[in-house]
This record gives C-alpha cells, structure tokens and sequence, in this order.
C-alpha cells in the first residue's frame, strides 16, 4: 500500500503541485542526474562558462561589483580560465549585509526577487534575495543529493530540527497537516528543547509513521539515539538513510547513531545562501560538491589548497543572477579530496574536517587545530562533563568552558589538561572555568569553539 501511495506521489501529486506552484524541477532534476556524471574536466568547462556569463553580468548590471572590482583592479576581460578565479575580490557576510541593495542588479527590484535570510548562528543574520527561477534549481539540487542517500520526493522524511523557525507553521489547521504529510512528505520534531516526555513522543511518532529517512542536525540526533539506547527502545521497522547536516559529527557518534538507528548516515554540508553545498554518496567517502549550481573554491592566503590541506570555503553561486553571491565567504573550513569516486560522479569532493574559521585554533608557533573537534572529543571522552565550550582571545591560551556533569572530580581536570596538551603542546596553557551554562544562539546550532585568533580570520 505504502509504496503504491509512493509511486503515484512520485509521478502525480508532486509534478502537479510543484506545477501548480510555477516550480518545473523535473527538468532541472534531470539535467543535474546527468552533468553529475560528465568528466571533472567538462564540469570545470561547465562551471567557466557559468561564471563567465555571471562575471560579465555582475559588472555591467551591479553597482557593488562594479564598484569593488573597479578599486581592486579586476575586470571580467582578465578571467581567462578557473584558475583566475583568485584574481576576483572574495566577499564577506558584513558587505552583504551592508551593500545588498547594491548587489541587486539594476534592472531587477527586490519585488522580482525572492527574499531569504540566514539563521544568524554567527551573528547577524544576512537577507539576500535570489531569482524566482533559482527556488526552483535549488529544490532540483536537493532532490538530486537526497537521490544519493536513497530518498526521494515521495519519501516520507522526519525532519529533526533545532530550529523553530525552520519549521513550517503546524497549527490547528487540518489543511497544513495534511499537506506537511501528504504532499511534503515531512514529519517535524523540534528538538530546539528536548526532555524525556518529548522524546519519548518523537519515539512514538517515528514508530508510528515509519518514515524512511531522517534529516537531522548531527547533534539533535546523537541525543536522540543516546535516547533509544537508554532505554532499549528500538524501531519496528529500518529506516533507508539519515541526511545529517548543519553541525560537525565526529566519527564514533557517527557509528553509534548508526548502530541504533541501523541505517547509514550520509552527510550534507549546505547553508541557507546556497542551498545544499555537497554532500556524501554511497561511497562515504569526501562529500561532493553541487558543483554545476556553485564555484567552491578552498583557500589560504587568497590561493586554492592542495588536495587533503585545510582552506577557506569560498563561493560562488553560479545560477543566481538577481542578487550574484560571487566569491563569498561563508566562514566555514574544509578539505578538497583527489581523484575520482568509486561511484563514478565527475563533481569534485571536499571534507569538512573541523567546521567555521572560528573553530580553529592557533598555538604560537602556529600549529592550526580544530577546536571544534576537541570539544566533541573532550565532551564524549571526559568523565562527568556535560558541555564544554573553547574560547581562544590569544594563542598562549585556550579558556575551556565547562559545565559539569554529576559526580564531576578533580580527575577530570587532569584528563582535560592532559588532552590538551596532545591537541595543543606545551606552549598553550589551558585555563579551566567552570559554568552554570553554556550560551547557544538561536539557530540550534552548537557553538563549541570561538576562536578570535583563527588562522583563517
Ligand atoms: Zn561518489
């Protein structure tokens, strides 16, 4: 019964409602499934080709672009392949919040575009504004990375979110519920709280509606797993997949969500400007990036990094005309990965081994290490603790913020330091201080090292 309710989601009430709404994703759907297997090469000529156009247009027609590249001596003539990418000014989240209205080309107006923002997990939040037709490529990109993980638009798909606003408003209104689950195929739980009465309610929902996957903040998930484990809860049923996203999930939390909720995680790297970014296939290994919609470059002192080096993600949205993002920094971290996948896909790959610029750490003599990273490692290894947070102001010292756990003892201030020292060396002295609570922003997502000496600041 279920799967022919699928089927005929799948090539009934999807294509019409998405029809309804001006959005013909089927197409670009299609599309996206076969440039993804061209060679790295022809997607190189692919993305040149975008960004040329996007470069060419951005000059002419936005007053900011002109305006930057003017001052820094760039014009579109001396773009003569990717590998001149570096020669365009890059751009921060401060100048789109401050020149947006000049980012907007001139004969476009905000009413032509459609307005989005960002959670403002770092700060700010940041409203950009993008083409009608760009909705639609986006939905298409998420289709296509979700095919990856074995989930379709007719799955159903339990979104466990930390984030209320990111929820679509369910309130007595039968239509909404009815069209969240039957139409959009999505259950919500909002873990933005969690307690034991409310989890035990998300237990009972899942097992209820049986969804096949699961789109999660990596955290929110753990906790949930760590749940079920508890209390030898198991789900009558397997689940396809788990799309994890938005938060850094160290290894072994990975194997053991795995284990409880016995389906693989793959993970996703995307943001509210953009859309998905990249994300794994099959192979598990590095996640590819969406690269026919978005230039990624990854760079350390305004040059891309070598395969398997740490870089500044950079980039640059290739489909968005009505407001072009080009060369933006999205103030995350990661890796490019060599050679081709297993799974044959042309689209290059990174990793996201330790997170934002600001959760790195810089020692003295300028060893760069993820904090973000430790503070995982810390807070599942460490006796008794129940958070921690890093806060680096200088590189002689690294202020590890903690809360408790019960049962707490002087041993683990030994093991902390002890850890510390393999992480950092000698020469960063770690200072522990204890807290009541550790402060998160509204986005949900966990903030686990400030650093303000970032070697990518
Ligand atoms: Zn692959």
């Amino acid at each position: 019964m279920r799967n022919l309710f699928e089927t005929f989601h799948k090539h009934v009430i999807h294509p019409l409602w998405t029809w309804k709404d001006g959005e013909y994703s089927a197409a670009y759907v299609k599309e996206f499934e076969r440039t993804q297997y061209l060679s790295a090469g022809e997607i190189r000529d692919l993305q040149f080709e975008r960004l040329r156009k996007l470069i060419r247009e951005s000059y002419e027609f936005c007053p900011f672009y002109k305006r930057r590249w003017d001052e820094h001596g760039f014009h579109p003539d001396r773009l003569k392949s990717l590998d001149d990418t570096h020669l365009i000014p890059m751009v921060s989240k401060h100048d789109v919040q401050r020149y947006a209205d000049e980012m907007i080309r001139t004969d476009k107006t905000k009413d032509d575009l459609v307005r989005n923002m960002t959670g403002g997990s770092t700060g700010e939040p940041v409203v950009f504004y993008m083409d009608p037709e760009r909705v639609t490529t986006r939905a298409a990109s998420t289709i296509r990375h979700n095919r990856w993980a074995g989930v379709d638009v007719c799955t159903l798909k339990a979104t466990v979110w930390g984030h209320p606003r990111d929820i679509r408003t369910l309130g007595e209104d039968l239509w909404d519920a009815f069209r969240e689950k039957w139409i959009y195929r999505n259950v919500f739980l909002d873990t933005s709280s969690l307690d034991e009465r409310k989890m035990m309610d998300f237990f009972e929902t899942l097992n209820r509606e049986k969804p096949g996957a699961f789109i999660t903040y990596a955290n929110s998930m753990y906790l949930f797993a760590r749940f079920m484990e508890d209390r030898n809860l198991r789900f009558d049923y397997t689940p396809t997949s788990i799309i994890s996203t938005a938060e850094i999930l160290e290894d072994s939390r990975r194997a053991e969500i795995e284990r409880i909720i016995g389906c693989p995680i793959y993970n996703r790297y995307g943001s509210r400007e953009t859309s998905v970014i990249a994300s794994e296939c099959d192979r598990h290994d590095g996640m590819h990036v969406n690269a026919e919609a978005l230039l990624l470059e990854t760079v350390k002192d305004g040059k891309q990094v070598a395969p398997g080096e740490l870089g500044e993600v950079v980039i640059t949205d290739l489909l968005n005309y009505g407001m072009p993002l080009i060369r933006y920094r999205i103030r995350d971290v990661g890796t490019p990965v060599a050679g081709v996948c297993g799974c044959g896909r042309g689209l290059p790959r990174i990793k996201l081994s330790g997170g934002r610029v600001t959760d790195f750490l810089v020692t003295p003599s300028g060893k760069i290490v993820s904090g973000a990273s430790m503070t995982i490692f810390l807070t599942a290894n460490a006796p008794n603790v129940q958070r921690m947070q890093l806060y680096q102001a200088r590189p002689e010292q690294v202020e590890f913020r903690i809360v408790k756990g019960d049962g707490y003892a002087s041993e683990t201030d030994d093991y902390i330091r002890r850890e510390a020292r393999k992480y950092l060396g000698d020469e960063v002295e770690a200072v522990l201080k204890f807290v009541d609570e550790i402060e998160q922003p509204a986005s949900g997502k966990l903030l686990y090292c400030i650093s303000e000496v970032s070697p990518f600041l």
